[in-house]
């Protein structure tokens, strides 16, 4: 058969995945000029959809923004920093300014501390080599910060292109689409551009006549743990509304089980409380510390679930890491879960899936 390259975005055609790039159904294939689903999406219903792809195919991708001029607005889920920041960010974009923009901000308690969060992302960014112009907090979903940041885009981008990368779940079709809508009204159809060999999978909508807003495939960071769960599952952990944050007294020797995908084990202190801040729909069981092996043991998958069956056959095993906290209010990140407050002199030892390391930082709260 011979290679059929979408007229959108210049992606390969294929019709075995549905979520990756150049996906067309089988159907459209005898049509003249195909158009990838994305496209044909983008086309005809104004509206961008996520598809993913691997670390290398990204980065080969990606890297052709290193020759062009352009702001990079790199979207991250705020209730997963670790596992949506991407690492490799400053190599794939060369010297084009970034904006980090924390996305999904409406989950968030109304008492977050908004400059303190807005820190923690400019310094887990510095930890991970990522050099960021700014940082913006975000709902794509609700519409909050999303005029500010249009505004602050507007004015970094210096008439020039700008690239929307992200990994995949943050949000990033969500973010596109909200801006779409604002630029262009719904009914205004968008055509896209190709030109062989530069952009590559990636989808652009005009600015104005010279420059353009661009989506990038999502790629898909082995540190999400979404990547290794269930879809009944990953909707079982994201949050849909506000957290409620939950309470547990605990006394030394006590553990918690956040469903059975991360545990947390209080080793030394005194009786304090532990505040909960996960999906409101996730279940936290509290036991004693010498039996918290064998409840995971026998009870993984019902009692102690997510995961679910099928999240069972590819998450992995669970691994330990001990904190030492002394009295400043802390809080302890499991990465696309949530996390947990304390405020006293406490040892933890923390059990995530390998892969998906819990940290440690100020309190937001
Ligand atoms: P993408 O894979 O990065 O393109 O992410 P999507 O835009 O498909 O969004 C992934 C999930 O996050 C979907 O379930 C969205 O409804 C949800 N989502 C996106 N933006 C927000 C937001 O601002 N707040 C909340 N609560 N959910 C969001």
């Amino acid at each position: 058969m011979d290679i059929i390259y979408c007229q959108g975005c210049g992606a390969e055609i294929q019709s075995t995945n549905p979520n990756e790039v150049g996906y067309t159904p089988k159907s459209s294939l005898e049509k003249e000029n195909i158009l990838c689903k994305r496209c044909f999406r983008l086309k005809h219903y104004n509206e961008i959809q996520d598809v993913s792809i691997t670390d290398d195919d990204f980065l080969k991708m990606v890297s052709s923004i290193q020759q062009k001029e352009g702001l990079v607005v790199h979207v991250i889920d705020i209730f997963d920093v670790n596992g949506s920041m991407i690492k490799s960010l400053p190599r794939i974009v060369g010297n084009n300014p970034i904006l980090l923009v924390g996305n999904k901000m409406d989950l968030l308690p109304k008492s977050t501390n908004q400059r303190k969060l807005i820190q923690w992302l400019r310094s887990s960014a510095k930890e991970a080599g990522i050099k960021v112009e700014d940082v913006f907090l975000i709902s794509s979903m609700k519409g909050h910060g999303i005029e500010e940041l249009t505004e602050q885009m507007e004015a970094y981008r210096k008439g020039k292109d700008v690239y929307i990368v992200g990994t995949t779940n943050v949000g990033k079709s969500t973010f596109i689409n909200r801006l779409i809508k604002q630029s262009v009204g719904v009914d205004e159809v968008i055509t896209t551009s190709y030109f062989p060999g530069t952009t590559l999978g990636f989808i652009e909508i005009p600015l104005d006549d010279n420059s353009a807003l661009i989506d990038t495939p999502g790629i898909v960071n082995k540190q999400q743990i979404a990547h290794y769960i269930s879809d009944r599952d990953l909707k079982m952990i994201t949050p849909n509304k506000e957290i409620k944050p939950r309470v547990y007294q605990l006394n030394e020797e006590q553990t918690l089980f956040f469903g059975g995908l991360a545990r947390l084990d209080f080793i030394k202190g005194d009786r304090q409380s532990f505040v909960c801040y996960f999906s409101n729909q996730l279940n936290i069981h509290r036991t004693k510390l010498e039996k918290a092996d064998d409840l995971y043991e026998k009870h993984v998958g019902d009692l102690l679930s997510p995961p679910d069956e099928e999240s069972m056959q590819s998450l992995p095993k669970l691994v330990p890491q001990s904190f030492k906290i002394s009295n400043e209010k802390t809080d302890i990140v499991f990465p696309g879960l949530g996390w947990v407050s304390v405020s006293g002199n406490v040892t933890v030892e923390v059990h995530s899936p390998k892969g998906v390391h819990a940290s440690i930082r100020k309190s937001l709260i």
